[in-house]
This record gives structure tokens, sequence and C-alpha cells, in this order.
């Protein structure tokens, strides 16, 4: 399992981080304050840690340098507008940054992105019965390959990757189709209509009323 150490001292976001994460599959460790970030990394080994630069103890830049030799990605978290915050961070070495209040689609893309630079991604999603091996770009229900095409697979991706959040028609498109969304949803309505039969996902996947989907699990 993929590890990922969370430092962030305003609980709420620390919260909302770490559940989002677990729900995708992460394993998830939660820090409030640089001391706290410190003596959790003197123990255990992470895969991604997500540092928050505004922290008590020790701030964000320092711990940085505390963790650079450790040869970890860090995503740093810079509250809105800090442009100076950004540019210090990735000076510093940080592989990337959220500006905050981020969505949680972003969050987990940005996460990914920074996992696969680092050769660390998740090579299997499980949702329920079904394995998704995003190496040979698979799926599978049991030992019974399911065909999929490469729109819809990267549809399963996205909806596999964000469990139980709503995604927004135009988020899907963008992200799926890598063009800007014109409002024409009929492309994603009928790629999510086939993906769902294919998968026997009727019922998994519910239309959320002027927004888009959600894959419930
Ligand atoms: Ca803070």
């Amino acid at each position: 399992m993929i590890k990922i150490l969370i430092v962030e001292d305003e609980r709420a976001i620390n919260d909302l981080i770490e559940m989002n994460l677990s729900g995708a599959g992460y394993g998830c460790t939660c820090a409030y304050d640089g001391i706290q970030a410190a003596d959790i990394l003197e123990k255990e080994r992470f895969d991604l840690i997500l540092l928050d630069i505004m922290l008590p103890g020790a701030d964000g830049y320092e711990l940085l340098e505390y963790i650079k030799p450790m040869e970890i990605p860090v995503i740093f978290l810079t509250a809105k507008g800090s442009t100076e915050d950004k540019v210090k961070g990735l000076k510093l070495g940080a592989d990337d940054y959220l500006v905050k209040p981020f969505e949680i689609v972003e969050l987990l893309a940005r996460v990914e992105t920074i996992l696969r630079r680092a050769g660390k991604t998740q090579t299997e999603i499980i949702v329920d019965d079904v394995t998704i091996d995003t190496k040979s770009r698979s799926v599978r229900r049991g030992s019974k390959a399911i065909q999929l095409t490469m729109k819809e697979y990267e549809l399963l991706l996205m909806f596999a990757r964000n469990r139980n959040i709503a995604l927004f028609r135009e988020t899907l498109y963008e992200r799926v189709w890598e063009s800007d969304y014109m409002g024409d949803s009929r492309t994603v309505d009928l790629h999510v209509q086939r993906l769902r039969k294919k998968m026997h996902w009727e019922n998994k996947i519910k239309a959320i009323y002027k927004v888009g989907y959600r894959l419930e699990d």
C-alpha cells in the first residue's frame, strides 16, 4: 500500500484529505504540527508527503529541508494567492503545490501524477469484485476480462479514484477527453451509459441531478 503523510494543522482540512485519500486506497498518517511530523518521519517510511507551510512547531520550509535527504516527493499546500510561497517551495525542492481551498479531484490527480513520476503508482485498484490493473490498463471481474474502449477505461479510472465523490460532467469531460467542455454533455452521458452496462454497474454509478455522476462504494 502506498503511504502518505499529511502534515496540516487545520484539523478539518487534514480530516478531509485523509478521508478522501483513504477512500482512494492510500494508507494515510496525519500530523498536525512540524515537530510531530519530524517524529513520525524518523520512525516510518512514506511514499509521499502533503505539506502545509504555516505550521506550529517547525514550518513547512524547515520541514522540507529535513525531508530532502529522505528523497520523498512533497506536495506543498499553500494558502490562496501566496505566489511567493509557491515559488519558494518549488525552489526548495517541493515537487508540486496545491492552492487551498482545492477540489478533491484536483488533489487526487496531483497525488497520482507525483507518485507516477516517482515510479510509485498503485498498479491495482479494486472496486468490489473488479480489479483495474493500471500497468496493463486492463479490467477484470474475478478472472474474467472486461473489454473497454480507451475512453471507457479512462472514465472508469476517474470513478474508481474518486469514489463516493460527485463528479461534474465538465470535470469528467476535461479529464478524460483532455479538451475544454463546450456544454455538450451527450458524449459523457453516452460513455457513462456504456460503461455502466459493461460493468453491470447500473446502480453503482449514480446520476446526480444537475451535476454529473458518482460511483458509490
Ligand atoms: Ca496551516
